[in-house]
């Protein structure tokens, strides 16, 4: 196929009027969309549902023998933190379960580095002149969004399709005021990708300018498998002792998207130094937190084998939706050059790399053709792509029918966005 920059000035006219009458058209059609809510859909929650009538009337005795109702059990139930040792890839004694969200622990550890420093800082973070984030990209906005709240400055590093760029990431982390950075190892928001081993290892092992530099591991996607291949990533915390830098990860993980979104839990693990400098922090925020939703957790996911099966109703679930997004794509786009686009194997997200420059003007047209995306430069620090090229789909949410459709209309504004571009 003819790419749209090799096209001659009448058949570039031609396609141009071709593709406003599909749009047109599309648009005619009064469609209400939406493909901005990573969030798993309805069907994906009533996997869960037996999960509401447990720990059940009477049943509220942890393995231990301890009563589940009261105070106390502050690292999480030990019956628990075994289960969750498969999802968050740390043995058991240095795993703590607090609250339902990874991202209020990402917040809580970033607040508590700020005041009070780090197992290895020599000061607080917010004593520093400036601390610096580094931030993949195209990542998480609210990972951005944290860091933006506390005045933490970004700096962009490109991903490669293999985890960040080493190579910009090592000559950044020389600087002391690099504190942090953030990284999703699998299945990366949004670009799905996987962490190789080598980047594993480089991360591990790359030196720091300061001394409590922290890898925040937010390792949302663990167990999110698009396919039959459970892909692994190198264990972060064993590379980092093996390396000499024990302390270097903080590792998170929920079941927001395993179990139910609003009603999971969330994880946190590190080095025992970590671990122990984590709950002498939380130690004063809470007695103790919901036991019996853990208890409820382990009565319904039982074991890995349990965790395992039910991500695979998930998988049957999800997957069609991606395939649905990826045959538009592939039909109204390839060979055009007009966008290039991930084909996750986890994860909840699809990055289409629209023509430099179209990005907003994809998101502007899909708007009055009905559908919500995500705003362009969403996934970049300060809400700034560049390049406004990035386009972050979530096809998890709406039903099949309606991602189907909204994904015929995505790719009918980006070949459109491109046309008209490339006309001026
Ligand atoms: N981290 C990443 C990379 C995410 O994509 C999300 C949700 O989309 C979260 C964290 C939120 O996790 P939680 O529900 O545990 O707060």
């Amino acid at each position: 196929m003819t790419t749209i920059a090799d096209r001659s000035t009448a058949e570039l006219a031609d396609l141009r009027a071709q593709a406003r009458a599909a749009y047109d058209a599309f648009k005619a059609r009064g469609l209400k969309l939406d493909m901005t809510r990573g969030k798993p859909a309805p069907e994906q929650l009533d996997l869960a549902t037996g999960m509401l009538a447990l720990p059940g009337n009477g049943d509220y005795t942890t393995a231990a023998g301890e009563d589940a109702r009261n105070y106390g059990g502050q690292q999480g139930l030990p019956e628990l933190r075994a289960l969750f040792s498969h999802l968050i890839d740390a043995p058991a004694d240095q795993i703590v379960v607090g609250g339902n969200s990874s991202l209020a622990l990402m917040h809580d550890t970033i607040v508590w580095a700020l005041l009070k420093g780090v197992p290895g800082s020599e000061r607080p973070w917010s004593k520093e002149e400036e601390p610096v984030f580094l931030c993949p990209v195209p990542g998480y906005d609210r990972h951005f969004a944290l860091c933006e709240e506390f005045g933490i400055r970004m700096i962009p590093v490109p991903m490669t399709g293999q985890g960040p760029d080493m190579d910009v990431v090592e000559a950044f982390v020389a600087n002391p005021a690099v504190k942090g950075m953030w990284c999703v190892p699998k299945y990366a928001n949004p670009s799905g990708e996987i962490f190789s081993d080598e980047t594993v290892r480089r991360l591990a092992a790359m030196k720091t300018g300061a001394p409590d530099f922290r890898l925040f591991w937010d390792n949302a996607y663990a167990v999110h498998h698009l396919t039959p291949d459970r892909h692994p990533v190198r264990d972060i915390l064993a590379a980092c002792a093996e390396a000499g830098h024990p302390d270097r990860p903080f590792l998170y993980a929920s079941t927001s998207k395993i179990t139910l979104a609003g009603a999971g839990l969330a994880v946190f693990a590190g080095s025992p130094e970590n671990t122990r400098w984590f709950l002498a922090r939380s130690a004063k925020q809470t007695i103790g937190p919901d036991k019996l939703n853990q208890l409820r957790h382990v009565r319904f996911l039982r074991d890995a084998a349990g965790l395992q099966a039910h991500m695979d109703a998930h998988r049957a679930l999800i997957a069609p939706k991606f395939a649905a997004v990826q045959e538009a794509l592939e039909r109204h786009l390839a060979g055009t050059g007009a966008a290039r686009w991930t084909r996750p194997e986890g994860g909840y997200f699809i990055t289409v790399e629209a023509r430099a420059g179209t990005a907003t003007e994809v998101v502007r047209l899909a708007k009055e053709a009905g559908i919500a995306l995500t705003p362009a430069g969403a996934t970049s620090p300060y809400g700034r792509d560049p390049q406004d090229s990035v386009l972050r789909l979530a096809p998890t949410f709406p039903s099949l029918g309606d991602v189907t459709k909204a994904a015929e209309g995505i790719a009918l504004c980006i070949l459109l966005a491109s046309l008209e571009a490339e006309q001026g």
